[in-house]
């Protein structure tokens, strides 16, 4: 038995940031839905998504590429609790979920991980090349403001996309102003 579960933890990690991946998120959330429903609770949801990563891989290679992945990855997963988990979705992306949390106190908790990374001047080790500032962007949606789980995420994800626009290295709220949006850099 204890192999059995073994395997299944293994199918849904992700094994560069060590964090839950797509699948174990799709797991997650279903759960969580269904558990928030039951107890009254609020559910929120998030999309981190590294900004310019691009560049990262192609100026410094990919394994630096991977390395800063995963150092995002462990610097979100701070925000990780008993109420919150963080996943790895794919690429240079993250997926965040909270319970009882409202949006503003989950959006504060998301920015202040943004706000971490920002700050910090990461260096690449292997030629002490810095790596430049190294910003993500986010959307976060509440999950049960909308009437289906797709419609949640694709809230979450629109408000990325806006994050984007609108200059990128901050978290948006689904149908929050962004303000002016700039020309892609
Ligand atoms: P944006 O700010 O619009 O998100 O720009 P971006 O450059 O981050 O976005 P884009 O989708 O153009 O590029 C994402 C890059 O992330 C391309 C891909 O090679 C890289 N990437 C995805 N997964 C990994 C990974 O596991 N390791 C490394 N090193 N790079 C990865
Ligand atoms: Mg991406
Ligand atoms: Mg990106």
């Amino acid at each position: 038995q204890s192999s059995l579960e073994e395997t299944r933890r293994m199918a849904e990690m992700d094994h560069l940031t060590g964090l839950p991946n797509r699948r174990a998120f799709d797991h997650m959330l279903d759960r969580e839905m269904r558990e928030a429903r039951e107890a009254g609770e609020t559910l929120c949801v998030a999309f981190v998504d590294i900004d310019h990563f691009k560049r990262v891989n192609d100026t410094h290679g990919h394994p630096a590429g991977d390395r800063v992945l995963k150092f995002v990855g462990e610097t979100l997963n701070r925000i990780a609790d008993a109420r919150c988990f963080v996943a790895r979705h794919g690429g240079e992306e993250f997926a965040v979920i909270w319970r009882n949390h409202t949006v503003e106190k989950a959006w504060k908790k998301l920015d202040a991980a943004r706000e971490d990374i920002a700050d910090r001047r990461l260096i690449n080790r292997a030629n002490d090349t810095p790596f430049g500032k190294i910003t993500f962007s986010g959307g976060i949606a509440d999950v049960f403001a909308y009437p289906e789980k797709s419609a949640a995420l694709k809230a979450a994800d629109e408000a990325l996309y806006l994050a984007k626009q609108s200059g990128r290295n901050r978290i948006l709220k689904a149908g929050e102003d962004p303000g002016p949006l700039v020309k892609a850099a």
